[in-house]
């Protein structure tokens, strides 16, 4: 596909169906409105879409947010979850999967042979295979999604995938080690409730690893009155920053372990495309800001490694504990 026609996919103008949200934290909405904007990215629907920040604990979600039965036109085919592979994306796909590999495995340091590890939320399998080539061999590896595609891509690599909703899944109870959502619990519509689900499946002494967008970053600051990538309207629903990952955990039963940033040019890199695209830039320009670009995300990558060493990454990752003393 050349660049002018990918810059300008085709809108759809029926508006989505959308319901009302609360703070998932709170439980309660008592927000303000912090910004607005649209599918930038992919034009599934031409909605203006709101984002509130709550009041009581500094949550940001997007309220309406779009019904469960529209997620099939929210993700079209062409999502990039769904497309992340070595023919596309070259180059950037190998450095990607190097720094994947250090950041996955360091994770995995003191883990059984025989442990047990589930990726929730695991799309194509990207990460999973990456476990699979450079982890231990003694491991066994799962993974669950509840999108059709990805599951049937995940599962041409090879990978034992679970299809569902994990609330849905009926995975044993108490034997897993490890669990990692990466850049999933965003999507979620409770976050809460799949923690504490996360939470019956491990282990006493068990971890969940959680990498999500960070709103405490210079990249929300500057962009979160309309083209903050983090949005990624309107397929990001709930969004963290340290003291609202920490009381997601308090919440539902986990003790944090570790909470740090970690680097990652794509929120910059979105933030600074949908600005363009949105004041009408030429295409080939809008395109010089891509996840194909990889000028782009190493002039971004460098200039967030600086922010994340003030401890302001774009990417927040927590890895919570299951208390070892404890039954379900
Ligand atoms: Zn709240």
């Amino acid at each position: 596909m050349n660049a002018a026609l990918s810059a300008t996919p085709r809108r759809d103008d029926v508006p989505l169906k959308m319901v009302a949200a609360n703070c998932c934290l709170c439980e309660q909405d008592d927000s303000t409105i912090i910004g607005t904007g649209e599918d930038f990215e992919y034009r599934t629907s031409a909605d203006q879409f709101t984002v509130m920040q709550c009041r009581a604990c500094g949550l940001v979600y997007l309220n309406p947010r779009p019904t469960l039965e529209e997620l099939a036109r929210i993700y079209p085919s062409s999502y990039h979850a769904f497309a992340f592979s070595e023919t596309e994306f070259g180059f950037v796909f190998q450095v990607r999967r190097r720094l994947e590999a250090r950041r996955l495995l360091r994770w995995c340091a003191g883990l059984p042979a025989s442990a047990r590890i589930i990726d929730i939320g695991c799309g194509d399998g990207f990460h999973l295979e990456i476990l699979k080539d450079f982890g231990s061999k003694t491991w066994q590896l799962e993974g669950v999604d509840a999108d059709e595609r990805a599951v049937t891509m995940a599962r041409r690599k090879g990978l034992t995938i679970h299809h569902g909703l994990l609330e849905h899944l009926s995975l044993p109870q108490e034997t897993y080690d490890l669990a990692i959502t990466l850049q999933t619990i965003e999507h979620l519509a409770s976050p809460p409730q799949l923690l504490a689900n996360v939470r019956k499946l491990l282990r006493p002494g068990g971890r969940l690893v959680i990498v999500t967008d960070n709103t405490d970053s210079l990249d929300f600051r500057l962009f979160k009155k309309r083209h903050w990538g983090g949005y990624h309207f309107p397929r990001h629903w709930n969004l963290f920053n340290p003291p609202t990952l920490h009381k997601l955990a308090e919440k539902t039963g986990f003790e944090v372990e570790k909470l740090t940033t970690q680097v990652s040019p794509v929120n910059w890199t979105y933030s600074v495309r949908n600005a363009l695209a949105d004041r009408n830039a030429p295409s080939w320009f809008v395109e010089l800001f891509s996840l194909k670009s990889s000028l782009a995300l190493g002039a971004f990558t460098i200039f967030d490694t600086l922010h994340n060493l003030a401890g302001r990454g774009a990417l927040l990752n927590a890895v919570l504990k299951r208390p070892s003393s404890e039954s379900l």
